[in-house]
């Protein structure tokens, strides 16, 4: 019997629906934990019209009921498998299946996500498997948590909570009627600010047992008033429960050496095949093929967030300067149209893909040189480590998991990237020109290179921490348990 029951809660999960970075994570822990041994992990997600579309075989496995203001709301839960791992589908009429994942009404989405959150719930106690976590993630699935904690249900007093927290602005602003109607008041009195009472993310902050930020400088940062959103204070009285846990990536689907949308595989033995793959990007873009300039990259949502406007000043700044750009992103219109007018300064040396294109975007990590990521904030960030991977070498701002996982060059031999602490263009520009100064000399470029492509961000080495965390807090939960009685 493995020692412990997790029951794994998200929004998405690659590869059955995948929207943005919790969708990584949502897919790659649970199976890295499950291979990490002893342990029994199940990941519960709504059965969104486009996972019934992929006609997985399904077993139903429990009916329920989720009590609501207006009546009960039957649940039915259908079980496949992925892999090995046990996954659960929770259907019912919240989740309809012409809804996408995220909608833009809060209020919805809230009363589809508290429903799936619920439901699941019941599921542990329609199966009769008490989890020793209950793991869930973001705003969607902290009701989960939140009703737990209120009910106090004595089939769950051996199970702890985990929060995941892959971006704390995301509060679910506008859900907290949504909750209110499946019995979930406001937390009025609480340590929470007034205008967070009802909000989910606030209520699964104030009631799980612990709290994972995705990296551990973000972990810190989230108690600052420049991170915090407004919840430093309250975070801060928590801090003792807080901790950081870095994302990893799934290293054999992100290989140079086995890479199938690039012109030339390569390992960190054989860098030299990898100008073929810059070669080709540039003929891609229709930009002359000049090996010695560097060639700047980015792969990213254009939001922002990710500090996309800090570019084109930038590079207005260093226009004196040789280098060539392909900017690869979709996102807000504004930012957009400022990269389009970017390209329009710059016809014979930059161009941009508004769009998604994963193979675009591979072909990118492995054949620019340095690739941008001035980002405001960033909880873990996953570019950054695909771009060591493929020896693109990083450069990014010192903020959250791009301070944890890149040294800079001055810190000396094993150095991986190039770091910048303010968010102004001037910052940016003197960093470009910091690393193009660097790219003038092949032997110290190559070292970089080396050390990012050797660098460990693999799952397995992300899910042995958390697999010490969960057998902590189950210990933790015993204890309590045992003196309670
Ligand atoms: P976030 O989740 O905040 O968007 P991350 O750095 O954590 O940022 O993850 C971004 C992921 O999405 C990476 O795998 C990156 O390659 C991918 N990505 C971002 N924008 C695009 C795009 N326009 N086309 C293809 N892949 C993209």
């Amino acid at each position: 019997m493995p020692n412990l029951k997790i029951l794994f809660l998200a929004a998405e999960a690659d590869p059955l629906v995948k929207v943005g970075g919790l969708g990584d994570v949502a897919g790659s822990l649970p199976q890295a934990l499950q291979k990490a041994g002893d342990i029994d992990i199940r990941l519960a997600i709504p059965y969104y019209g486009a996972i019934q579309e992929r006609r997985y075989p399904l077993t139903t496995v429990a009916t329920c009921a989720v009590p609501h203001r207006s009546g009960v709301i039957p649940a039915k839960i259908f079980t496949t498998r992925l892999n090995d791992l046990i996954v659960y589908f929770v259907s019912g009429a919240p989740i309809p299946p012409e809804a996408p994942v995220y909608s833009t009404d809060n209020l919805r989405d809230g009363y589809k996500f508290t429903f799936y959150s619920l439901a699941a719930l019941q599921l542990a106690h329609a199966i009769a498997w008490a989890p020793d976590i209950l793991h869930a993630n973001d705003w969607h699935t902290a009701p989960a948590i939140y009703a737990m904690h209120r009910q106090r249900d004595p089939f769950f007093a051996d199970t702890a909570s985990l929060l995941g927290v892959h971006n704390l602005p995301y509060m679910g602003d506008g859900a907290g009627p949504a909750l209110q109607g499946f019995n979930l008041p406001p937390a009025a009195g609480s340590s929470l600010p007034w205008w967070a009472q009802d909000m989910p993310l606030p209520l699964g902050l104030l009631s799980a047992d612990h709290i994972v930020a995705a990296s551990p400088t973000y972990s810190r940062e989230i108690l600052t008033p420049e991170f915090g959103s407004g919840l430093e204070s309250f975070l801060k009285t928590r801090k003792a429960h807080i901790s950081g846990i870095l994302n990893g990536i799934d290293t054999s689907r992100w290989d140079p050496s086995t890479e199938s949308a690039i012109s030339a595989q390569y390992d960190n033995d054989h860098l030299d095949l990898r100008r073929e793959n810059k070669t080709a990007l540039l003929r891609e873009f229709g930009l002359s093929r000049e090996p010695d300039l560097p060639l700047l990259g980015m792969v990213t949502r254009m939001d922002p967030q990710k500090g996309i406007d800090l570019v084109p000043p930038a590079l207005r700044m260093i226009e004196k300067q040789g280098w060539q750009a392909i900017f690869l992103g979709t996102g807000m219109p504004a930012v957009e149209k400022a990269i389009r007018r970017l390209e329009k300064d710059f016809p014979d040396r930059l161009r941009a893909a508004i769009r998604f294109d994963a193979l675009l975007s591979r072909r990118i990590y492995a054949g620019a040189d340095i690739l941008l990521i001035p980002s405001r904030y960033e909880p873990c960030g996953l570019t950054q480590m695909i771009a060591m991977r493929y020896g693109c070498i990083p450069l990014a701002r010192t903020t959250g998991g791009l301070k944890d996982t890149i040294r800079d060059k001055d810190a000396g031999n094993d150095s991986t990237g190039f770091l910048f602490k303010r968010a102004t263009p001037q910052d940016l520009a003197k960093t470009i020109i910091r690393s193009f100064d660097a790219y003038t000399s092949p032997e110290a470029w190559r070292r970089m290179q080396r050390n990012g492509m050797v660098q460990d961000f693999s799952w397995e080495r992300f899910a042995r921490q958390y697999a010490a965390l969960y057998q902590t807090l189950a210990e933790n939960r015993q204890k309590e348990f045992s003196h309670g009685q």
